[in-house]
This record gives C-alpha cells, structure tokens and sequence, in this order.
C-alpha cells in the first residue's frame, strides 16, 4: 500500500513487471551497483536514493534492502522510506539560515535576541562594528549594561513595562556607550516571540546607529529655533501667505501691528482683506506680479487694524517656491511708517511755520533800514531812531529764534553741552526780565526771591535762554497785561524757578503735550499769536541737561506757572 502510495501505481501495473521497465530508478548506475552490494553482503542499508514515480516527480527515499528465500525463490526484498519531504524542509532551513546570514552581514544595523529578563541571547557580528564588542562579549549582558547608568536603569524600567504587556511592539531610542567610551544614540525595534506554549521568550529585534542623524536633527532643529527667534523678535512685520493669498505664518510684529491680541486671529485670513479697501487693488496686482515674476516689490499700503482703523506701512515681498520649484506663496515683509509719516507732516509744518517767523521780522528789519537809507533826508532824528529800534527789537527775536534753533539741533545730536559756573538765580532773572520789559510795557514785572539763596552750579547763559523763553510766553499768552511774577524757593536738593503770569492758561488736556516736538496749541494759532512751537522744548531740553525738571500748572482763563527746577550740587554733565 505504502509503495503504491508513495508510487502513485496501482497493485496491477507493478506486479509483474520490471523495475527497469518502469524507469524508476533516476540514477541506473546506482541501482546495478546496489545489486552488486545485494550479491556480494546479502543486504544494503538506508540508501539515499532517487525514483522517478508515476508523475514524472523525483521522490527521495531510504532504501534498504536485503536478500531473503522465499519458498525455494530467493528474493530481493527492498524497504523505502521516503524522505522527500523532510529533506525539502532541512534545504528550506538551510536557504533560510543562508538568508539570514547574508541579512546580519550585509546590514549596518546589529540583530539580537534577549529573554525577558533582558538578558542576551543572541548578538550578530555587526555588534563589533557599532559597540566595539564581539558577539560573544554581549551575549550574558542586558542592554542596560551598555548603556550610561542613568539611562540604562530608565530604560530596563520601561524594558519591564513592555514586559509586563506582554506582546507589545518594542520601539525605543537610547543611548549607548560604545566600548571606546563614545555615546552612541540607538534606535532598538524589536518584536516579541513565544514558545511552545504560548509563553512570552523574550524580544528580537536591530538596533540601528541614529547618532550622526540625531545630531543632524538637532543642527537643524537649533537653527529653526534661532530663526524662529529672529523671526518673532524682529520689529518689522512678517507674513508668509500661500499662493492664494492665504495667511499660513506671521510673527508677533504682524500681530501687533494690526492690534490683535493673537497669532490665530488672523492665520488662515487672505492678506487682501487686511488691506484698506483703496488699496485692495493695487496690492492684488502687486501680489500677482510678485507671484509671476518672483520678483520683490517695494510699495506702501495702508492695512486695517482691529478696532477699525489704519495703519500704513512699507511693504516687500518675495516668492516662495516649493521643492519642485513651483510657486508656494509668498513671504512679505511690512514697516510700520505711519510714525515717520507724522513725523515727515510735522517737520513739512515746521519748515513752513519757522521760514514764516524768519521772514516776518527780517522784512521789519529791511524795510525799516530801507526807509532810514533812502528817505534820509525827511525823516526827522527821532523818526530814525524809532524805525532803527524796530529793526534791531525784529533782530533780536530773529537772533532769539536761531538761538532756539541752534539748541534743538544740538540736543538733537547729543552736543548741547553746558558751561557751568556758580550762578546767582536773582542775576540771571533780572537780566532776562529787563529784556523782556523792553518789549513790552502792557505788564507789570514782579521779582520774588528769598534773601541768602544759595548760587547754583549752572550754565549762565542756558538758565536765562530758559527764563527769557517763559518770560516771552507769560507776555504772549496774557495779551490784556496784568502782572508776570518770577521767583524762586528753596526745595530740597533743588532750587525750584517759577514763571507765573495771568493770561489765559492751558487746559488739563493740553498741558500734557506742551512739552512735545514742535507743538503749538490750536487756541494760540487762532489768535495770531507768533511762535513756531519751540520754546518750551528747549526749555525741556536745557533744564533736563542741567538734571532739573520741568512742567507746568494752570487754569484756563486765570493763568499759567512754569516751574522748573534745578540741582543745587552739580549733576550736569
Ligand atoms: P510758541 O513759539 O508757540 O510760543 P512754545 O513752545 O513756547 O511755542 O509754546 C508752546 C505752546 O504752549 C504755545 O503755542 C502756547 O499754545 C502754549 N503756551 C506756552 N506758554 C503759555 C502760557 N504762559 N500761557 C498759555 N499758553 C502757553
């Protein structure tokens, strides 16, 4: 039954007939020589042979065979045995073994088996090439053992935690110390396998060397993080936008300048909607252009803010493309001008306002010297001499006004030095009182300083520019006369000047920007009244060179007081 299985012959086609009719044997030789052997020792044992049987397949089987009487016949009796499938399977191991072999050689990472309690059971060769240890050095030791003691007791804790669950996936990074002594950062994968019974054996798996990519990684991860910083720190606004426009990325300027509270109030908005509804066209064309030709452009905008207003800014983008190389949006870059903008009106206003006051009284002064030269002759002394005092009073408030400038220009550049030497404060306020009575006779000067003030360390001519200043705006700003007092108390450190007169006095609201860049307030423009707006800052500037302060009380229609102060010792530079 066995033969004709193995055979796939039935009972009728094999008996009787010869073996040799049936091809059985693959190899003829083999068969004469077991014939031989059979003559010669009666017997053979387990052969390996091959045998061709019905189907054409060869079939591997142990032969024995042996020579036995059978009635008065004698008789070959063969016994096979096959073992075809057991020899595909030891060639299937063996492929197998091969395969791997090649796999742990070929490989830079390094294979290895562990039981549960971490102990190896298995290191390949590739062990040497990443650790500086040989296989057999390893196996005994648990990975703990290679590692810095502070990580290896780490990682064999979360080692027992997988463990513990058993049939978990095992994916860990950690460092190695390499035999050298160098870390070695490792990335392990590795999964669980089970014997017969189901039971946990332990985990294999690789261990591949990331080190040089983790140092990469980090290299790039470091100067992400500084560009990111610069990015955030820098004042002026950035946006990155796709190529719809879209917000993708801003910094905490862009935030700002729009007066948002957070960067998600506006990511994900399209950057034409944050631009005033004048400008939308213009800068859609601009971002198509910049899109096209990839090229930066340089214009002015005016965007909208939170609450509703604007804010204008300068704006240049350039493109972004992808990997590919294809358009991705756009990165712009936007300046806050709306203060230079202020700033630029307000210097035009200027300009306007100090060639107006330079021209006024330099057309007295000529005019009244072009009279007294060609009318000579018709004028009387005293007519002369009148017409000569104009020109030199228009003079000096010319004279005045450069003054004032030349000391904003100073303190502007950092040069307003001061001169000081001991001053008595009464000198100093008489003289700058004598000359403003002399322009005007409408006020009733009063001086009121305590006996024994001491002198004060001070720039002579800078305290009297100062006085003469609020001196000259006491009489301006009180056109119906009345009395201008200046005095002076003791206070502290400080010797504390004042300037009162009863003119028409600042609101609460102007009285905050009084002491501003070029401010005029909108009350003195009305009525006429000369002045560029420059007085009180050179006053702020000169009493703050001195280390002194300055400010001012008053009521509107009952007055005004200047006060400033300055430092008995010498603070000034
Ligand atoms: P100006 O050349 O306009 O006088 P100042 O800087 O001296 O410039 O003064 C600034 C503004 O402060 C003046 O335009 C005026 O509106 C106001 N001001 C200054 N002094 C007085 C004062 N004594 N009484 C009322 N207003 C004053």
């Amino acid at each position: 039954e066995s033969l004709l299985h193995m055979t796939g012959y039935c009972r009728e086609e094999l008996i009787g007939r010869k073996r040799g009719e049936l091809g059985f044997w693959v190899n003829p030789e083999n068969h004469a020589r077991i014939v031989q052997v059979l003559h010669d020792q009666g017997q053979i044992r387990d052969r390996e042979e091959e045998f061709h049987i019905k189907s054409g397949e060869i079939r591997t089987a142990l032969t024995s065979a042996e020579i036995v009487q059978i009635g008065d016949e004698l008789c070959a009796l063969y016994i096979f045995n096959d073992i075809t499938e057991r020899k595909r399977a030891e060639e299937a191991l063996r492929e197998s073994e091969e395969r791997f072999r090649a796999l742990t050689e070929t490989t830079s990472d390094w294979i290895w088996e562990v039981n549960t309690d971490g102990v190896y059971t298995y290191a390949s060769p590739k062990v040497k090439d990443l650790l500086g240890y040989e296989p057999k050095e390893i196996t005994g030791k648990t990975p703990f053992d290679l590692m810095p003691p502070e990580e290896g007791k780490h990682i064999a804790e979360e080692f027992q935690v997988i463990v513990g669950s058993q049939s978990s996936f095992l994916r860990l990074e950690n460092i190695n110390l390499h035999k050298d002594g160098r870390l070695i950062v490792v990335e392990t994968s590795g999964e669980p396998f089970f014997d017969a019974n189901g039971r946990l054996g332990g985990y294999r798996g690789i261990d591949r060397d990331i080190t040089e990519r983790k140092r990469a990684e980090e290299a790039l991860r470091e100067k992400e993080e500084k560009l990111r910083a610069t990015f955030e720190t820098m004042s002026d606004a950035i946006a990155v936008t796709d190529v719809s426009g879209n917000l993708v990325d801003i910094n905490e300027a862009t935030v700002r300048l729009h007066g948002y509270r957070q960067k998600e109030d506006l990511i994900g908005r399209n950057a034409l909607d944050l631009i005033v509804e004048r400008d939308r066209a213009k800068a859609a064309e601009d971002i198509g252009k910049a899109l096209g030709e990839g090229s930066i452009t340089l214009a002015e905008y005016a965007l909208l803010t939170e609450d509703g207003g604007e804010v204008e800014v300068e704006a240049s983008a350039a493109l972004l493309r992808d990997g590919s190389g294809n358009p991705a949006g756009l990165i712009a870059v936007m300046r806050d001008i709306t203060e230079r903008k202020k700033v630029d009106q307000l210097k035009d206003e200027f300009i306007g306002l100090v060639s107006h006051e330079l021209r006024t009284p330099l057309t007295v002064v000529m005019g009244a010297i072009n009279t007294v030269l060609s009318e000579q002759a018709y004028l009387s002394q005293e007519e002369t001499r009148q017409l000569l005092q104009d020109a030199a009073g228009e003079a000096e408030s010319l004279s005045h006004l450069l003054e004032n400038l030349l000391e904003l220009s100073r303190a502007q550049a950092d040069r307003l030095f001061l001169y000081t030497e001991p001053v008595h404060i009464e000198n100093v306020a008489q003289y700058a009182v004598e000359k403003t009575r002399q322009q005007s006779s409408a006020h009733r000067f009063v001086m009121d300083f305590p006996k024994g003030l001491p002198s004060v360390h001070a720039d002579q001519l800078r305290l009297e520019r100062i006085l003469y200043n609020l001196l000259e705006n006491a009489v301006k700003y009180s056109p119906q006369g009345g009395e201008i007092r200046v005095f002076a108390k003791l206070e502290g450190e400080y010797l504390v000047i004042g300037v009162s007169d009863q003119g028409i006095g600042i609101s609460p609201h102007d009285q905050a920007r009084l002491f501003g860049v070029f401010q005029r307030l909108e009350d003195s423009r009305l009525k006429g009244v000369k002045g560029a707006g420059l007085g009180l800052l050179v006053c702020r500037r000169l009493v703050e060179a001195h280390g002194g302060q300055i400010w001012v009380q008053s009521e509107p229609g009952l007055g005004s007081t200047f006060f400033f102060t300055v430092p008995l010792r010498d603070v000034a530079t």
